[in-house]
């Protein structure tokens, strides 16, 4: 599989490390329930189908990606930078 990161260009995968689904956010501070916690921390979808994972760009520029990709296929859909994502989900919440 090659990831295309938007800084870089098309790379193998090696060169990146996986964390996992990009959904899931981290409940507020010290105002978070015991059990969101415990669904933030090990609660995770398997998709057969499309999922939205985050991945680091570990052997090149250092960024977090958000990789849009079909995990029956392995086709990559879109590769975004975290942050982008990661404002415009704050912004949305702020609408
Ligand atoms: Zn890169």
């Amino acid at each position: 599989m090659r990831i295309r990161c938007p800084f870089c260009g098309e790379r193998d995968n090696g060169e990146f490390s996986y964390l996992g689904d990009a959904a899931p956010q981290r409940p507020d501070g010290l105002d978070a329930s015991a059990a969101a916690m415990h669904d933030y921390v090990y609660l995770r979808d398997n998709p057969a189908g499309t999922i939205r994972e985050l991945w680091y760009h570990a052997a090149g520029c250092r960024s977090w990606l958000v990789v849009t990709r079909d995990t029956r296929t392995h086709a990559i859909e879109a590769v975004e930078p975290a942050r982008d994502v990661a404002r415009a989900r704050r912004s949305g919440e702020a609408a």
